[in-house]
């Protein structure tokens, strides 16, 4: 008989968003006249700037011509996307990423997964919590998270690192030994960041260890802070440690369109074996590419109009950030997150539960939220709101969030 991976019977439903789905159409089915404001999902919502639609256009019209069609390209990527990201994205930042340790993607979800594939399934995972699910569920499929322990709403074998307002929502360095360490900065769902000295520390844990920090950027265009990394790759040290995660999706709203990247370095090598040479092997058994379209509409984005208009689009959502952030502070909430990310994270007010609070912004202010606590147990106390909204909409969600709250 064919035996299945047991592993996946062992995942929990994927609760969060199916709930928060369920209880929102519960209520609007009793007050069909609501008019809600939804602040929970991180899809983006502006259209594609001019500079990408031109691009694509382009690349559609070549692709129709003898010799402008593309068939099967390079599994990692067109040059000419390569080459851009390492100019604008790491050279500019004055760190030397060459174009041959870029795998362009379909998305930063796909190789947060993905990457996996390459280590053992003894090694010890270490994920921040609250968490973007993707990390645990991918290893938890793989067979390195052990058994799930419902009550806890944990899994055995992980190594959970707490991110909480004590602690400024950095993750502190394990007791135990880990292997594989996720990171996510500017973090989803806390919208916190980390300093430089605490990268630096990861990086040297790492480094003695023998340790791969698998760092998820794919929030870093949102960064204003001056001294606030934008790349582990800033961090001395990381080149024998860490392998990144970018992706278009929030920087250039290509979360419809998938594009992003995997930057695993040449002097990246754990036992024996260069892990640029690993990725590069699965990659091209398992991966076709990602259609020569869409790496023209990426690589539009790093042309000085497509630079200029993405920025616009972002800062329209860092302004959505800022309205919420001081528009819940000025009503007496506790919120984190909002400066250099997309998220808030708002702490409920007197101390009542995640559900609970999310409850309560549904039924009296009509605002969709995602409770902090689905993102594992130390989001618990907490919401998420996400700056992805459109500007009107979400000044009124303040506003109504406000009212509700002097009642
Ligand atoms: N990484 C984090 C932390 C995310 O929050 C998301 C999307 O929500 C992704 C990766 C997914 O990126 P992509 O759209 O490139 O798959």
């Amino acid at each position: 008989m064919t035996q299945i991976n047991d592993n996946f019977l062992k995942l929990p439903g994927s609760y969060l968003f199916s709930e928060i789905a369920r209880r929102v159409s519960a209520y609007t089915q009793q007050h069909p006249e609501a008019k809600m404001i939804r602040l929970g999902i991180g899809d983006v919502t502006r259209p594609l700037v001019p500079a990408v639609i031109q691009a694509m256009h382009a690349a559609v019209d070549e692709m129709g011509t003898a010799e402008g069609f593309h068939g099967y390209g390079p599994e990692q990527g067109y040059d000419f996307l390569r080459s851009a990201i390492a100019q604008h994205d790491y050279a500019a930042r004055g760190v030397d990423i060459s174009p041959e340790e870029i795998f362009v993607s379909d998305g930063a979800k796909s190789d947060c997964g993905n990457i996996g594939d390459i280590f053992g399934t003894d090694n010890v995972v270490a994920v921040c919590d609250p968490v973007y699910p993707v990390y645990v569920d991918a290893n938890a499929m793989a067979g390195r998270a052990g058994e799930y322990q419902a009550e806890l709403g944990r899994w055995s074998k992980l190594v959970y690192m707490p991110c909480l307002e004590e602690n400024g929502f950095a993750p502190k360095i394990p007791q135990e030994k880990v292997d594989m360490i996720y990171l996510c900065f500017p973090n989803n769902p806390t919208g916190t960041v980390a300093t430089r000295e605490q990268l630096k520390a990861w990086v040297d844990y790492a480094n003695a260890n023998q340790a791969v920090i698998l760092f998820d950027s794919a929030y870093e265009a949102f960064i204003t802070q001056e001294d606030v990394p934008h790349t582990i790759f800033e961090i001395e040290g990381a080149r024998t440690c860490a392998i990144e995660f970018r992706s278009f999706s929030k920087t250039a709203g290509f979360t419809g369109t998938r594009c992003a990247y995997t930057v695993v370095p040449m002097e990246l090598e754990r036992g024996g074996a260069k892990l640029n040479a690993l990725w590069n092997r699965r990659q091209c058994t398992k991966f076709n590419g990602v259609p020569y379209v869409i790496q023209r509409a990426a690589a539009a984005v790093y042309t000085d109009e497509g630079r200029k208009q993405t920025r616009e689009t972002i800062a329209y959502y860092q302004n959505n950030a800022k309205v919420i952030r001081e528009g819940l502070t000025q009503a007496g909430l506790t919120c984190f997150g909002g400066v250099n990310a997309p998220y808030i994270w708002l702490k409920t007010p007197d101390g009542v539960g995640s559900w609970e609070f999310f409850d309560r912004l549904l039924q009296e202010a009509n605002v969709v939220t995602t409770p902090g606590a689905g993102f594992g147990p130390s989001g618990e106390g907490y919401i998420r709101l996400t700056a992805f909204g459109d500007a009107d909409a979400t000044k009124e969600a303040v506003e109504r969030i406000k009212t509700m709250l002097s009642k």
